[in-house]
């Protein structure tokens, strides 16, 4: 497949089958995703034929190991098909990567009961996913969430906080979740709750709960800005129960399970904002040989082609670095910092270059036939979830002066 204008020089240091799978990921994006993008993004459509899709090729399970029933992708191999899937279309991209940081923890922390009744469904593209920690009063602070798991005995009584974890039948959920991406549609959801909220973070449990539990439900749907073909909404737990066998690792461990697999599903959406940067200097790029002004086409102005220039500059670092990042996964290393990195400059990245992109076009840039403004208002959406760039501002510099204090 050719290349485009904007893949790296060469092959950009990839292996025949990392080439295999980017081309593969383009093709699907093409024929799947494009075509319905700007009609799916106005009607604030989901379509869960194109997850079926997506798990025909075996991306619903993409870079999970084979040892659980995964396709066993490199990181890096996922995130080539991340950029793809969100040159095409932002929406679809963020609500296979949210499927897929949903599996992630079960991999690590479940039993081989979990991997297999919870996670088959889920890579067979049966069962799609939702990851849900944010709350009305716990965003960015999430370890100030309020959703309550009250232990529960066989006898139906509530456990003190003090009682051993084995004595624990059931866990019975209370609160509320807002903007959960893949809800309502999804399937199952990775909940996380406080057993204790004394205990701050040391007190956060995740849990496994499947929709159509009695007394899990569905409140507001949220009214977004972008990536409108993926929904997100609000879930309510009002007595929710969990069996002890849907606790996903130990009491405890919630908060630890959450940061591990967000530092994974980073990297994820730094790809697929590296493909909405791209995406948007392809197509301004396109334009400008196309739109004439003055007697000449527009490309020949050097104030746009320094605008063009360092659109590539953007495109280009974070991919570089979103590779870095994935490259770093691939080899077991240490992620914490190099996902913040990533996801922090390549969603900036793409917020700038569509708002360049939209600039350069003109008019045509601000009207919604195009869908060069979609662009824009994808990307700033990656701004915010997965940690707000502020927040990564704060992981990083505390990991930097870590290093510094010896
Ligand atoms: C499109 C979309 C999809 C989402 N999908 C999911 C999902 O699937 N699951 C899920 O659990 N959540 C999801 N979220 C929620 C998302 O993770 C939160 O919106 C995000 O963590 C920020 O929390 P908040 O909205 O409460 O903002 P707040 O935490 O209230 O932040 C408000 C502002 O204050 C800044 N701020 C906060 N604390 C600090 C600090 N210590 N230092 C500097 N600045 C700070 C923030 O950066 C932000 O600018 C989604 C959000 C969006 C927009």
């Amino acid at each position: 497949m050719a290349a485009t204008i904007a893949d790296p020089p060469g092959a950009g240091g990839l292996t025949a089958e990392e080439r295999l799978l980017r081309d593969t990921a383009r093709e699907f994006a093409a024929r799947e995703l494009a075509p319905t993008a700007a009609e799916r993004d106005e009607a604030e459509r989901f379509d869960r034929t194109i997850f079926s899709r997506m798990a025909e090729l075996g991306l619903s399970g993409a870079p999970l190991p084979e040892s659980v029933g995964g396709a066993g992708f490199s990181y890096l191999g996922w995130t080539l098909v991340m950029e793809e899937l969100g040159a095409a279309d932002m929406a679809s991209a963020v609500m296979l990567s949210v499927h897929i940081l949903s599996q992630y923890p079960v991999v690590t922390f479940g039993t081989a009961a979990q991997h297999e009744d919870w996670l088959t469904p889920m890579l067979a593209g049966e069962a799609l996913g939702a990851f849900c920690l944010t709350e009305p009063h716990a965003g960015s602070d999430a370890a100030a969430l309020r959703t309550h798991a009250s232990r529960i005995d066989e006898a139906g009584e509530e456990l003190p906080a003090d009682a051993p974890a084995d004595a624990v039948a059931e866990y019975r959920l209370h609160g509320t979740k807002i903007w959960i991406s893949n809800a309502p549609e999804a399937d199952r959801y990775l909940v996380f709750a406080t057993i204790d909220p004394a205990k701050g973070p040391k007190g956060i449990t995740a849990f496994l709960v499947e929709k159509g539990t009695p007394g899990f439900g569905f409140g507001a749907h949220e009214r977004k800005m972008g990536i409108r073909a993926c929904p997100a909404a609000e879930l309510i737990f009002d007595g929710a129960v969990v069996p002890a066998s849907r606790r996903l690792g130990e009491e405890g461990q919630g908060y630890r399970i959450a940061l591990s697999a967000l530092a994974e599903g980073r990297i994820s959406i730094a790809a697929a904002c590296v493909g909405i940067g791209r995406s948007a200097l392809e197509q301004a790029a396109a334009y400008l040989h196309q739109r004439t002004a003055f007697g000449a086409p527009l490309a020949e102005l050097q104030g746009l082609r320094f605008m063009v220039a360092e659109m590539a500059r953007e495109v280009a670092s974070a991919r570089a670095l979103t590779h870095e990042a994935a490259r770093a996964k691939d080899r077991g290393e240490a992620i914490g910092e190099l996902s913040s990195l990533a996801k922090w400059t390549a969603s900036d990245a793409a917020m700038r270059v569509a708002t360049d992109a939209v600039q350069l076009f003109g008019g045509s840039g601000y009207s919604r036939e195009t869908g060069i403004e979609r662009l824009m208002r994808d990307a700033k959406g990656a701004q915010i979830y997965e940690g707000t760039n502020q927040i990564h501002r704060e992981i990083v510099a505390g990991e930097v002066l870590k290093r510094a204090r010896g």
